[in-house]
């Protein structure tokens, strides 16, 4: 076995575990588990500084999870946008493939929390090679993203056989891998598998990382072998309520996510994902907070604040509004709040 692959299995999967290794009601969890599996590696426990702090919250479960009346299974429609298992054609030029059911910690907040990391969410030759089938017979699409999941739990080997037959279909130009290997179990990240991945380009990585206790020695290490194969890596962060939900914390997220040249996407506003209610915050949260960012830091550091529209219906932007009058001249606030004007086309200066 590798490394990597012992540490996972050290992994904190059950209530014995967790009262071994940390200082919570872990009896009352028993029911929040049996619906939703648990899975804290040894390195992102060690991240953990205090109970309930911003790690703690995205990997220990909590009794809101079982107690959320008001969410969904699949908000986002997934399964009904799936042609063929495991693939979801909402946009027309591009899919998500997915190619995993596990993970190397399984996120509370979670979007696919209905099924990843359970047996209800099935990967086998059959699902790929129906994927394979789909992308052949659409060649409009020319961008998948592989995700799960984690793609990169995935052995070497069958990483490696995904990678090939996605670019063996001529009418796929760009590949992308969502995973969160780089924040929750960067040692994943060998040289090995980064030769494999380099083997394949134009290859995109979006990773996931949600505050700034994730950038380590050891994240920094993996993101930084990624960049220097010429693998763009950009990072999906969500926006959650009480581990990430403040401009000092966003901003020094951000700002670090480019000194290891991890460039910011997206920032997700929650999905209305049943079991994860208690992680949502306001979208007015975001858009104050994005305000905050734009022309305060550099614009590399700034993601798109995104929200997936409920029922399958596409990202759209939340972006704060500066535009204050549209005519003949435009009239705007910069990030200082000032009251600016442009004089469009055709007016005079
Ligand atoms: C997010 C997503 C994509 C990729 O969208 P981009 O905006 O291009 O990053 C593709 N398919 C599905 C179903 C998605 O949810
Ligand atoms: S890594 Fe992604 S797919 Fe896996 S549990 Fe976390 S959010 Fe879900």
């Amino acid at each position: 076995m590798e490394p990597w692959q012992i540490i996972l299995q050290n992994s904190i999967t059950t209530l014995d575990g967790l009262r071994e290794h940390l200082d919570c009601d872990s009896n009352a969890l028993l029911d929040v588990i049996a619906n939703f599996p648990m899975r804290i590696n040894p390195y992102f426990l060690k991240l953990i500084q205090h109970p309930g702090d911003p790690i703690w919250k995205q990997a220990v479960p909590d009794l809101a999870e079982i107690k959320d009346g008001i969410c969904q299974k699949d908000p986002l429609d997934e399964e009904n946008l799936s042609p063929v298992p495991n693939l979801v054609h909402k946009y027309p030029d591009r899919v998500l493939f997915l190619v995993s059911n596990k993970c190397a910690m399984y996120c509370r907040f979670c979007t696919r929390k209905r099924k990843v990391g359970t047996d209800k969410m099935i990967i086998s030759p059959q699902t790929l090679n129906a994927g394979y089938d789909y992308l052949r017979q659409h060649p409009e699409i020319r961008d998948v993203l592989i995700s799960g999941g984690d793609p990169l739990l995935l052995p070497d080997l069958e990483i490696a056989s995904i990678l090939k037959q996605l670019r063996s279909i001529p009418s796929i130009e760009v590949i992308r891998i969502g995973t969160r290997v780089p924040s929750v179990l960067p040692m994943r990240i060998t040289a090995k598998l980064v030769a494999i991945l380099k083997a394949h380009h134009p290859l995109y990585i979006n990773t996931h990382f949600n505050h700034p206790n994730e950038i380590t020695a050891e994240s920094s290490l993996a993101c930084t072998m990624l960049a220097d194969a010429g693998i763009p890596v950009g990072c999906q962060t969500v926006l959650l309520q009480g581990i990430n939900d403040d401009v000092q914390t966003l901003k020094k997220l951000f700002l670090g996510l480019l000194r290891i040249r991890v460039k910011p996407y997206y920032l997700f506003q929650a999905d209305l994902t049943k079991g994860t209610n208690h992680f949502r915050t306001p979208t007015e949260t975001g858009i104050a907070i994005m305000r905050q960012l734009y022309g305060h830091i550099s614009g590399m550091a700034i993601p798109t604040y995104a929200l997936d529209g409920p029922k399958g219906k596409g990202k759209i932007p939340l972006t704060p509004q500066y535009i204050l009058e549209q005519g003949d001249t435009l009239v705007f606030e910069n990030y200082k709040g000032e009251v600016c004007t442009y004089p469009e086309a055709g007016e005079g200066c």
